[in-house]
């Protein structure tokens, strides 16, 4: 993987032989001419080889790195992050992927993941919209998603699963195969237990939990069959040949300047979605994307590798999807834009959550329930279509003491807060004290200091909030929520002073749309072609384009990341 005599050889004359023979090849394929004199140039000089190169050391860079070298593929990760600080989604996770019991009905299997991809299998249903490829997507889940336990613990024999009874089974009954398909989750650990409340970032390898053991399994995993990983060398550009090939990268060096990569076989794009670049969440995101929504997973996730396939004619598919509900986030900013939090505390007894003006709106629970949770956002963002606003952008989470007392808002184990990206106490008293959450001794108090919040607009009405408040205590006297249902175990009044509110924004872990592919996972143009020697896997490109299970996200990163390693590896060299 170092720089060979023939990289020397791509001289200036053959470098401007490529930009010439580029636009021959453009009048022949019909892209414009500005389009392919805008292509990135063939380097004259190659640093770094290899024969598939990975653009993200994530949970799908680090499943494609593995399956390729497995494969006798030499690989070579280029991952934005340092080393020492690599902090990804897959990391910051809760470590829950789907691993279906492989003695389970594997038709009924594959018409399961179908309904869940796109939803074509079921007649009641109107989106859909990859007919092409949804298929071969399906049956590529149905046959690799069952191996998956086997896949890690063949890794590491001393990783364990876990399970969750709230994450058990098929969490759509109804959908075609879910019966006998044999749907099952796991959590990840090395210690036998896994709690999100527990930070086990860095802490030796069998004290780890969560998405902490998951990514050590496959990080590691990936070290030891060869993998090489440069750090702090973001990729930026792909580069192309006269046939259309993707050849190679172009990266930002550490320490500054570039670096050309050359790609032998192949390059797959795994560098997770754009939850932090300002640019995409406008462009894709329903209602105010950047002041309006948040995330709470890595900041580094700034869309690149969806721009650079763009650039070299990739197509988009369901962009505007995120796996999301309505969480909290707080005015510290990376790229310009707020850190979000997960927010298991919404839905819990003692308190509610209510629109700008002061009303409730849903029924709590399913903000933070499987798997409505998934797509709560979706209520979050309706826009009146007479004052056009969006009046529960934010929403505001109101709640009172004993909340506050009882139980820490959000997960201290995993997510920003377990990763050291939002600090956050036990006790929930930091954020209190640094007006994070805003703190009143009467209802009336709390709904003076929101109205002031400039994200309100001075939209709140203190009689609505007072109301919806002796609303909500009304309904849990008689244990029942009658307005909206209400999971009667969660209806515990909101009564005991001071008060508190947070304000949430449509969001949650991730984005889930990006760069169109087919089961393949080979990057498509708009009109459906593959673009030779270009892969994609992960979030950037997630086939769950319908609903999303929890724990779906992993899941692909493995089922996904394999077969993008897989289907580079097996590519002759380009000449
Ligand atoms: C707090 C949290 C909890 C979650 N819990 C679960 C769960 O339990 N189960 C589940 O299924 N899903 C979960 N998800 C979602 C899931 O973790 C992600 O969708 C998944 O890990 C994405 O993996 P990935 O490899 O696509 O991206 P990531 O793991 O985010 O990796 C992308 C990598 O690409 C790098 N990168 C970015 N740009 C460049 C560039 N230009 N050049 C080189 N490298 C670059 C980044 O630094 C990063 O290392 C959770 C997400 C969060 C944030």
């Amino acid at each position: 993987m170092s720089e060979t005599k023939s990289d020397r050889r791509i001289s200036r004359r053959s470098f401007l032989k490529g930009t010439a023979a580029v636009t021959g090849a453009a009048a022949l394929t019909g892209i414009g001419v500005t389009e392919a004199a805008a292509r990135t140039a063939i380097p004259r000089k190659w640093n770094l080889e290899a024969d598939v190169v990975i653009l993200g050391f994530g949970g799908a860079g680090a499943c494609a790195a593995i399956e390729a070298a497995e494969r006798g593929a030499r690989v070579l990760v280029l991952e934005k992050q340092p080393e020492a600080k690599l902090i990804n989604n897959t990391r910051m996770s809760g470590g829950i992927y789907h691993c279906p019991d492989p003695t389970g009905d594997r038709a009924a299997l594959k018409e399961y993941a179908k309904a869940m991809f796109s939803g074509e299998n079921i007649p009641w249903k109107l989106e859909g919209e990859q007919p092409e490829w949804s298929d071969g997507l399906a049956e590529a889940w149905a046959e690799y998603a069952p191996q998956n336990v086997d896949f890690l613990q063949k890794l590491d024999p001393q990783y364990k699963t876990v399970g969750f009874s709230a994450f058990a089974g098929a969490a759509f009954p109804k959908f075609p195969g879910a019966k006998d398909c044999k749907y099952r989750v796991f959590g990840s650990t090395f210690t036998g237990q896994a709690s999100f409340n527990e930070a086990t970032m860095n802490k030796p390898k069998m004290e780890k939990m969560n998405g902490e053991a998951f990514f050590y399994v496959l990080a590691e995993g990936a070290r030891k069959k060869g993998v090489r990983i440069v750090y702090e060398t973001p990729a930026k550009r792909l580069v192309q040949n006269d046939r259309g090939e993707v050849i190679g990268v172009i990266a930002a060096k550490k320490g500054g300047g570039e670096v050309a990569v050359r790609a032998r076989k192949g390059v797959v794009i795994t560098t997770g979605g754009y939850e932090y670049s300002k640019a995409m969440r406008k462009a894709f995101l329903e209602g105010p994307g950047v002041e309006g929504w948040a995330f709470y997973g890595s900041p580094d996730n700034t869309g690149d590798g969806i721009a650079m396939a763009m650039a070299v004619g990739a197509g988009l598919a369901k962009v505007g999807k995120a796996a999301s509900r309505i969480i909290t986030a707080v005015p510290l900013r990376y790229h310009g834009l707020k850190a979000g939090l997960i927010t298991p505390a919404v839905g819990r007894p003692n308190a509610i959550v209510v629109d700008n003006y002061g009303d409730r709106y849903a029924a709590e629970h399913l903000v933070t329930k499987d798997p409505s949770r998934y797509f709560f956002y979706k209520e979050a963002v309706k826009f009146d279509i007479l004052e056009l606003i969006y009046p529960r952008v934010p929403s505001w989470f109101v709640f009172d003491e004993t909340l506050r007392s009882t139980f820490t808002i959000t997960n201290l184990g995993i997510s920003t807060a377990g990763f050291g990206i939002v600090p956050w106490s036990k006790d929930n008293m930091d954020a209190v004290r640094r007006g994070w959450i805003l703190q009143g001794n009467s209802i009336e108090e709390i709904a003076a200091k929101i109205r002031n919040h400039p994200e309100n607009r001075k939209l709140m009405d203190s009689q609505r909030l007072v109301k919806a408040v002796a609303g909500f205590n009304e309904s849990c006297a008689k244990g029942k929520d009658e307005t909206f249902g209400r999971l009667a175990a969660t209806l515990k009044p909101v009564e005991k002073a001071p008060f508190y509110a947070l304000p949430l924004y449509p969001g949650g872990p991730n984005t889930k749309g990006g760069i169109a592919a087919n089961a393949a996972r080979e990057v498509l143009t708009w009109e459906g072609k593959p673009i030779p020697r270009l892969y994609t896997a992960g979030e950037i490109s997630s086939a769950l384009k319908f609903v999303y299970q929890g724990g779906g996200n992993l899941t692909e990163c493995i089922v996904f990341g394999r077969i993008a390693g897989k289907n580079a590896a097996a590519l002759k060299p380009w000449k």
